[in-house]
Protein backbone atom coordinates (compact mmCIF):
# COMPACT_ATOMS: atom_id res chain seq x y z
CA UNK A 1 0.00 0.00 0.00
CA UNK A 2 1.23 3.20 -0.81
CA UNK A 3 1.26 6.45 1.08
CA UNK A 4 -0.49 9.16 -0.18
CA UNK A 5 -0.88 12.71 0.29
CA UNK A 6 -1.39 14.54 3.75
CA UNK A 7 -4.83 15.22 4.30
CA UNK A 8 -5.06 16.86 7.47
CA UNK A 9 -2.48 17.88 10.33
CA UNK A 10 -3.45 17.93 13.87
CA UNK A 11 -1.94 18.92 17.31
CA UNK A 12 -0.06 15.65 17.49
CA UNK A 13 -0.53 13.72 14.47
CA UNK A 14 -0.54 14.08 10.65
CA UNK A 15 -3.04 11.78 8.60
CA UNK A 16 -2.13 10.49 5.04
CA UNK A 17 -3.94 8.97 2.43
CA UNK A 18 -3.27 5.89 0.95
CA UNK A 19 -3.46 3.88 -2.24
CA UNK A 20 -6.93 2.03 -0.22
CA UNK A 21 -9.69 4.37 -0.14
CA UNK A 22 -10.84 3.08 3.30
CA UNK A 23 -7.62 3.39 5.13
CA UNK A 24 -5.42 6.36 6.27
CA UNK A 25 -1.90 6.54 7.70
CA UNK A 26 -1.78 8.30 10.99
CA UNK A 27 1.72 9.65 11.85
CA UNK A 28 2.27 10.86 15.61
CA UNK A 29 4.38 13.20 16.29
CA UNK A 30 6.73 14.70 19.06
CA UNK A 31 4.58 18.13 19.83
CA UNK A 32 2.83 18.19 22.70
CA UNK A 33 0.08 20.60 22.85
CA UNK A 34 -2.09 21.86 26.46
CA UNK A 35 -4.77 24.32 27.26
CA UNK A 36 -5.91 24.52 23.65
CA UNK A 37 -2.63 25.33 22.07
CA UNK A 38 -1.75 27.61 24.20
CA UNK A 39 1.15 25.62 25.54
CA UNK A 40 3.58 23.85 22.65
CA UNK A 41 6.91 22.06 22.78
CA UNK A 42 8.63 19.49 20.90
CA UNK A 43 9.18 16.47 23.17
CA UNK A 44 11.69 14.05 21.26
CA UNK A 45 10.44 10.40 21.37
CA UNK A 46 6.63 11.26 22.58
CA UNK A 47 5.44 10.34 19.29
CA UNK A 48 7.44 6.53 18.78
CA UNK A 49 6.41 5.89 22.43
CA UNK A 50 2.23 6.84 21.93
CA UNK A 51 2.54 5.06 18.55
CA UNK A 52 3.86 1.90 20.66
CA UNK A 53 1.40 2.24 23.78
CA UNK A 54 -1.66 3.14 21.51
CA UNK A 55 -1.14 -0.09 19.42
CA UNK A 56 -0.38 -2.35 22.27
CA UNK A 57 -4.19 -0.72 23.81
CA UNK A 58 -5.66 -0.69 20.96
CA UNK A 59 -4.49 -4.55 20.17
CA UNK A 60 -5.89 -5.56 23.45
CA UNK A 61 -9.09 -4.05 23.06
CA UNK A 62 -9.26 -5.54 19.74
CA UNK A 63 -9.19 -9.18 21.51
CA UNK A 64 -11.79 -8.48 24.23
CA UNK A 65 -14.37 -7.06 21.36
CA UNK A 66 -14.09 -3.61 21.35
CA UNK A 67 -13.76 -2.71 17.59
CA UNK A 68 -11.32 -0.23 16.76
CA UNK A 69 -9.65 1.60 13.71
CA UNK A 70 -6.50 0.27 14.21
CA UNK A 71 -5.35 -1.99 11.53
CA UNK A 72 -2.02 -2.51 12.40
CA UNK A 73 1.25 -0.19 12.86
CA UNK A 74 3.92 0.68 10.04
CA UNK A 75 6.91 1.54 11.76
CA UNK A 76 8.28 3.50 14.95
CA UNK A 77 5.52 6.57 14.15
CA UNK A 78 2.91 5.36 11.97
CA UNK A 79 -0.32 2.80 11.70
CA UNK A 80 -2.78 1.91 9.12
CA UNK A 81 -5.91 3.08 10.18
CA UNK A 82 -9.62 2.91 8.92
CA UNK A 83 -10.95 6.14 7.83
CA UNK A 84 -14.40 7.00 9.42
CA UNK A 85 -16.83 9.65 10.19
CA UNK A 86 -15.46 11.11 13.70
CA UNK A 87 -18.55 11.73 15.93
CA UNK A 88 -17.73 15.53 17.46
CA UNK A 89 -18.00 14.28 20.63
CA UNK A 90 -14.95 14.04 23.77
CA UNK A 91 -16.16 11.38 25.81
CA UNK A 92 -14.37 11.86 28.97
CA UNK A 93 -14.59 9.23 31.47
CA UNK A 94 -12.94 9.69 35.01
CA UNK A 95 -12.39 7.52 37.89
CA UNK A 96 -11.10 10.14 40.00
CA UNK A 97 -11.78 13.57 39.51
CA UNK A 98 -8.77 16.22 39.17
CA UNK A 99 -7.90 18.70 36.21
CA UNK A 100 -10.25 20.89 34.58
CA UNK A 101 -13.50 19.18 36.74
CA UNK A 102 -11.71 20.03 40.16
CA UNK A 103 -11.59 23.61 38.92
CA UNK A 104 -15.32 23.30 37.29
CA UNK A 105 -16.71 22.22 40.05
CA UNK A 106 -14.50 22.68 43.27
CA UNK A 107 -14.05 19.09 43.51
CA UNK A 108 -11.20 18.24 45.77
CA UNK A 109 -8.17 16.87 43.34
CA UNK A 110 -8.03 13.30 43.91
CA UNK A 111 -11.62 12.55 45.30
CA UNK A 112 -12.03 8.91 44.46
CA UNK A 113 -15.79 8.95 42.19
CA UNK A 114 -17.86 5.97 43.86
CA UNK A 115 -18.46 5.14 39.77
CA UNK A 116 -17.41 6.38 36.53
CA UNK A 117 -18.21 9.67 35.23
CA UNK A 118 -18.86 10.35 31.97
CA UNK A 119 -18.77 13.75 30.57
CA UNK A 120 -19.16 15.11 26.59
CA UNK A 121 -17.51 17.83 25.36
CA UNK A 122 -18.05 19.12 21.85
CA UNK A 123 -14.94 18.95 19.56
CA UNK A 124 -14.62 22.39 18.44
CA UNK A 125 -11.51 24.22 19.27
CA UNK A 126 -12.23 27.32 18.37
CA UNK A 127 -15.43 26.91 21.36
CA UNK A 128 -12.46 25.66 23.82
CA UNK A 129 -14.47 22.17 23.73
CA UNK A 130 -17.24 22.94 25.88
CA UNK A 131 -18.43 20.39 28.14
CA UNK A 132 -22.19 19.72 26.79
CA UNK A 133 -25.13 17.63 28.08
CA UNK A 134 -26.53 14.21 26.42
CA UNK A 135 -29.62 16.59 25.33
CA UNK A 136 -27.20 18.76 23.21
CA UNK A 137 -25.93 15.75 21.19
CA UNK A 138 -29.38 14.77 20.29
CA UNK A 139 -30.44 18.09 20.01
CA UNK A 140 -28.34 19.11 17.47
CA UNK A 141 -28.28 15.79 15.79
CA UNK A 142 -24.46 15.25 16.80
CA UNK A 143 -25.07 11.34 17.72
CA UNK A 144 -28.39 9.37 17.49
CA UNK A 145 -29.47 7.69 20.96
CA UNK A 146 -29.08 4.47 19.64
CA UNK A 147 -25.09 5.42 18.50
CA UNK A 148 -24.68 7.40 22.15
CA UNK A 149 -26.43 4.03 23.74
CA UNK A 150 -23.94 2.16 21.76
CA UNK A 151 -20.65 4.24 22.88
CA UNK A 152 -21.67 4.47 26.51
CA UNK A 153 -21.53 0.59 26.40
CA UNK A 154 -18.13 0.62 24.93
CA UNK A 155 -16.89 3.04 27.00
CA UNK A 156 -17.61 1.42 30.63
CA UNK A 157 -15.99 -1.72 29.14
CA UNK A 158 -12.96 -0.07 27.63
CA UNK A 159 -12.58 1.74 31.44
CA UNK A 160 -13.27 -1.62 33.13
CA UNK A 161 -10.54 -3.34 30.66
CA UNK A 162 -8.51 -0.67 31.22
CA UNK A 163 -8.45 -0.17 34.85
CA UNK A 164 -7.34 -3.75 35.24
CA UNK A 165 -4.63 -3.80 32.81
CA UNK A 166 -3.43 -0.66 34.15
CA UNK A 167 -3.47 -1.71 37.90
CA UNK A 168 -1.90 -4.61 37.33
CA UNK A 169 1.27 -3.08 36.31
CA UNK A 170 1.19 -0.64 39.58
CA UNK A 171 -0.44 2.28 37.79
CA UNK A 172 -4.20 4.06 38.35
CA UNK A 173 -6.38 4.87 35.29
CA UNK A 174 -7.70 8.30 36.69
CA UNK A 175 -9.20 9.52 33.57
CA UNK A 176 -8.95 9.49 29.98
CA UNK A 177 -10.87 10.98 26.40
CA UNK A 178 -11.95 8.61 23.84
CA UNK A 179 -13.21 9.66 20.33
CA UNK A 180 -15.94 7.33 18.07
CA UNK A 181 -16.45 7.23 14.21
CA UNK A 182 -19.10 5.93 11.84
CA UNK A 183 -16.85 2.51 9.70
CA UNK A 184 -19.11 2.10 6.63
CA UNK A 185 -18.80 -1.16 4.96
CA UNK A 186 -21.15 -2.72 2.60
CA UNK A 187 -23.93 -0.24 3.02
CA UNK A 188 -23.70 -0.97 6.59
CA UNK A 189 -22.52 2.00 9.41
CA UNK A 190 -21.01 0.85 12.35
CA UNK A 191 -19.73 3.18 15.41
CA UNK A 192 -16.20 1.91 16.43
CA UNK A 193 -13.40 3.73 18.76
CA UNK A 194 -11.39 5.65 16.33
CA UNK A 195 -8.55 7.56 18.60
CA UNK A 196 -5.38 6.66 20.53
CA UNK A 197 -4.70 5.62 24.02
CA UNK A 198 -2.12 6.98 24.92
CA UNK A 199 -0.35 9.28 27.96
CA UNK A 200 -1.15 11.98 26.02
CA UNK A 201 -4.85 11.34 26.46
CA UNK A 202 -5.16 9.42 29.81
CA UNK A 203 -3.86 10.58 33.03
CA UNK A 204 -1.85 7.56 34.89
CA UNK A 205 -0.71 8.00 38.67
CA UNK A 206 1.93 5.07 39.95
CA UNK A 207 -0.10 3.45 42.57
CA UNK A 208 1.87 3.52 45.29
CA UNK A 209 3.49 6.97 44.95
CA UNK A 210 0.65 9.12 43.19
CA UNK A 211 3.85 9.52 40.58
CA UNK A 212 2.31 11.57 37.78
CA UNK A 213 2.49 9.51 34.57
CA UNK A 214 1.56 11.07 32.00
CA UNK A 215 1.05 14.43 30.19
CA UNK A 216 0.40 16.31 32.92
CA UNK A 217 4.06 16.77 33.38
CA UNK A 218 4.16 18.79 30.20
CA UNK A 219 0.78 20.68 31.56
CA UNK A 220 2.20 21.33 34.58
CA UNK A 221 6.23 21.49 34.15
CA UNK A 222 6.60 18.27 36.07
CA UNK A 223 9.48 17.52 33.40
CA UNK A 224 10.74 14.41 32.77
CA UNK A 225 8.16 13.09 30.31
CA UNK A 226 9.86 10.88 27.94
CA UNK A 227 10.97 8.80 31.09
CA UNK A 228 7.25 8.43 32.57
CA UNK A 229 5.83 7.31 28.93
CA UNK A 230 8.76 5.19 28.75
CA UNK A 231 7.93 3.36 32.74
CA UNK A 232 4.19 3.82 31.00
CA UNK A 233 6.02 1.57 28.27
CA UNK A 234 7.81 -0.81 30.39
CA UNK A 235 5.73 -1.51 32.96
CA UNK A 236 2.87 -2.80 30.18
CA UNK A 237 5.55 -5.28 28.58
CA UNK A 238 5.77 -3.17 25.37
CA UNK A 239 9.81 -2.14 26.01
CA UNK A 240 12.46 -4.53 27.25
CA UNK A 241 13.52 -3.32 30.97
CA UNK A 242 17.05 -2.61 29.45
CA UNK A 243 15.42 0.12 27.47
CA UNK A 244 17.35 2.82 27.91
CA UNK A 245 15.31 6.09 29.12
CA UNK A 246 16.67 8.74 27.15
CA UNK A 247 14.62 10.32 24.22
CA UNK A 248 17.53 9.89 21.88
CA UNK A 249 17.30 6.31 22.46
CA UNK A 250 13.83 5.55 22.27
CA UNK A 251 13.33 7.29 18.88
CA UNK A 252 16.37 5.03 17.82
CA UNK A 253 14.97 1.57 19.36
CA UNK A 254 13.96 -1.10 16.56
CA UNK A 255 10.26 -2.00 16.99
CA UNK A 256 10.41 -5.61 18.84
CA UNK A 257 8.51 -8.72 18.25
CA UNK A 258 4.77 -8.80 19.37
CA UNK A 259 4.69 -10.71 22.32
CA UNK A 260 1.75 -13.32 23.29
N1 LIG B 1 -8.10 14.98 27.34
C1 LIG B 1 -7.56 14.79 26.08
N2 LIG B 1 -7.78 15.73 25.12
C2 LIG B 1 -8.51 16.85 25.34
C3 LIG B 1 -9.06 17.05 26.62
C4 LIG B 1 -8.83 16.09 27.60
O1 LIG B 1 -6.92 13.79 25.82
O2 LIG B 1 -8.68 17.67 24.42
C5 LIG B 1 -7.87 13.99 28.39
C6 LIG B 1 -6.87 14.46 29.42
O3 LIG B 1 -5.57 14.02 29.09
C7 LIG B 1 -7.35 13.79 30.67
C8 LIG B 1 -8.87 13.67 30.48
O4 LIG B 1 -9.08 13.78 29.09
O5 LIG B 1 -6.81 12.49 30.77
C9 LIG B 1 -9.67 14.71 31.23
O6 LIG B 1 -9.15 15.97 30.94
P1 LIG B 1 -9.72 17.29 31.62
O7 LIG B 1 -11.13 17.49 31.21
O8 LIG B 1 -9.43 17.26 33.08
O9 LIG B 1 -8.94 18.45 30.89
P2 LIG B 1 -7.64 19.22 31.21
O10 LIG B 1 -7.46 19.27 32.68
O11 LIG B 1 -6.60 18.44 30.47
O12 LIG B 1 -7.93 20.54 30.58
Amino acid sequence: MKKGKKLYEGKAKIIYSTSDKNLIIQYFKDDATAFNNIKKSTIEGKGVLNNRISEHILNNLSQIGIKNHLVKRLNMREQIIKLVEIIPIEFIVRNVATGSITKRLGIEDGTVLDQPLLEFCLKDDKLNDPIIAEEHILAFGWATKKELEKVKKMILRINDFMIGMFRGVGIKLIDFKLEFGRLKTDGKTEVILADEISPDTCRLWDTITDKKLDKDRFRKDLGDLIPAYTEVAKRLGILHEQSNVSAVNVTKLRPLKKRK
